[in-house]
């Protein structure tokens, strides 16, 4: 591992200052690229692409100031395991609102700008890692490349909680209360909420204005959509969430809204009571349930999305029986949804939109996928284990040739051969099936040359004259 300090690259188009080429064309293609050394010194240079450049000190390495920029945890991983080299940074460390949160936020400074008469340097701050007070004060989610250090300063900076809550406007219970702990933390949450009300919604996170008061919080919710009747009964499931269950589960309101165009769509979808409270909303994914529904938008119109939905919330009518069942099946949809979601249109027939049919159409998806990726582990054999594929007796000897082959014949069995699969494919052991009429009888592990398992369906032992041929087998044609 190397280690090197951050030396930054930037570039920006010579228009920004006008000079003597400002009204010809030629200086369009050409570029100054600003380089800022570790050791102080700043050059400027002008070309039409960047170039090897080393600084007097002997430091030729400069970051991209643009990819850091673009995604600056893949920029950090791209050098620390491709190119092993760690960059040392200096991180910086404040308490402050990022994203609606009140968090402990671990910076670095980049020049991203040069101010060319005075020479001066314009910095940006990104965001590296950050933290809020929870009931554990547990750090999550720092990028492993980062060092220990980061960790350790956002968890001393987290336990003092007063200093986060100076940021929350609003007045919370008393001191002491345990209302007042749960208060601290949401709000520390959703900083732009201010009415103490709030702490009664669920994906509060899903709003972005500021200052948002229930109100606005709920006209935030209609997304736009200027049509009365959508307004209305936004408020109107407000009230009825808030009454049944003194819960506002924001996030059936806000998917009609965002992801819907025509009005009465939307009201239908907001109106489905039983699929529009926090008792049916609360575990689902959020993202994972979002990004389902624009699958079944891109793939089906408006109509028949709102009938999908509609399945559930009539099955749940009929019988609150039915909620767990309903529930289920929706969580069994998302969950193969999340398995398929990469390529799963060039694969997807479009069936009937119901919950049912897209079920079932996953779960063929989902099977096909998993035979193709095992058709394709191809298995092969030395010439001594591919000899002793013969006939003996009124059996056939074989072996498998693929993973789907091995899964077949664990499956006719029912025993955990399979498990094998990755072991037979680094030749650390070799299964033999016996068959009989293309119908696998026993099976046979052989492992260092010596018989280390043989059995039957159900794991079950070998009939005494199964266990005749096996050794008749081993020693003429196996061994020899
Ligand atoms: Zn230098």
């Amino acid at each position: 591992m190397k280690y090197i300090k951050p030396a930054w690259l930037f570039e920006s188009t010579s228009e920004e200052e006008p000079n003597l080429f400002s009204v010809s064309n030629v200086e369009n293609d050409y570029k100054s690229y600003t380089y800022v050394c570790h050791c102080g010194k700043i050059n400027i240079l002008v070309d039409n692409c960047i170039k090897e450049y080393k600084c007097t000190c002997g430091n030729s390495n400069f970051l991209n100031v643009e990819e850091a920029k673009l995604d600056f945890n893949n920029f950090c991983s791209y050098y620390y395991f491709n190119k092993k080299i760690r960059i040392e940074f200096e991180y910086n460390y404040k308490i402050d609102i990022l994203n609606n949160k009140v968090q402990a936020i671990c910076f670095i400074k980049i020049p991203i700008k040069i101010d060319k008469k005075n020479n001066k340097l314009k910095y940006e701050e990104i965001v590296i890692a950050s933290a809020i007070p929870n009931k554990t004060n547990k750090v999550d989610k720092i990028p492993k490349e980062y060092s220990k250090e980061i960790e350790t300063t956002l968890r001393s900076m987290i336990v003092k909680v007063e200093e986060f809550e100076k940021f929350i406007e609003i007045k919370l219970s008393r001191n002491g209360s345990k209302v007042k702990q749960k208060e601290i933390y949401f709000f520390l949450n959703h900083i732009n909420l201010k009415e103490k009300e709030f702490i009664n919604w669920k994906n509060a996170d899903l709003l972005i204005g500021e200052n948002l008061t229930i109100q606005t919080a709920l006209i935030e919710l209609t997304n736009n959509k200027k049509y009365k009747s959508v307004k209305k009964a936004i408020f109107r499931n407000y009230q009825f969430q808030m009454e049944s269950s003194n819960i506002f589960n924001t996030l059936l309101n806000y998917l009609a809204t965002t992801k819907i165009d025509d009005p009465n769509f939307i009201v239908e979808l907001i109106n489905m009571e039983y699929l529009n409270n926090d008792k049916f909303l609360t575990n689902l994914d959020k993202t994972l349930f979002l990004e389902f529904t624009d699958f079944l938008i891109r793939n089906y119109k408006f109509k028949q999305v709102i009938h999908f939905f509609k399945h559930f919330d009539n099955f749940i009518k009929i019988d609150n029986e039915n909620f767990k069942q309903a529930y289920l099946v929706f969580q069994d949809i998302l969950r193969q949804y999340h398995i398929l979601k990469f390529n799963l249109e060039k694969d997807f027939e479009k069936v009937r939109c119901t919950p049912r049919k897209i079920h079932d159409q996953f779960a063929k998806i989902i099977n096909a996928r998993k035979y193709k990726y095992l058709l394709d582990k191809k298995l092969t054999y030395s010439p001594k284990e591919l000899k002793a594929q013969i006939k003996i007796d009124h059996y056939v000897v074989k072996l498998p040739h693929n993973g789907a082959e091995l899964y077949t014949w664990a499956d006719i069995l029912h025993n955990c051969m399979a498990s094998y699969l990755s072991e037979i494919e680094n030749k650390q052991t070799v299964i033999y099936g016996f068959f009989i009429e293309d119908k696998i009888v026993f099976a046979v592990e052989i492992r260092n040359e010596q018989i280390l398992q043989a059995y039957r369906a159900y794991n079950r032992n070998l009939m005494p004259f199964e266990q005749s041929v096996l050794s008749k087998w081993f020693e003429e044609s196996y061994l020899n």
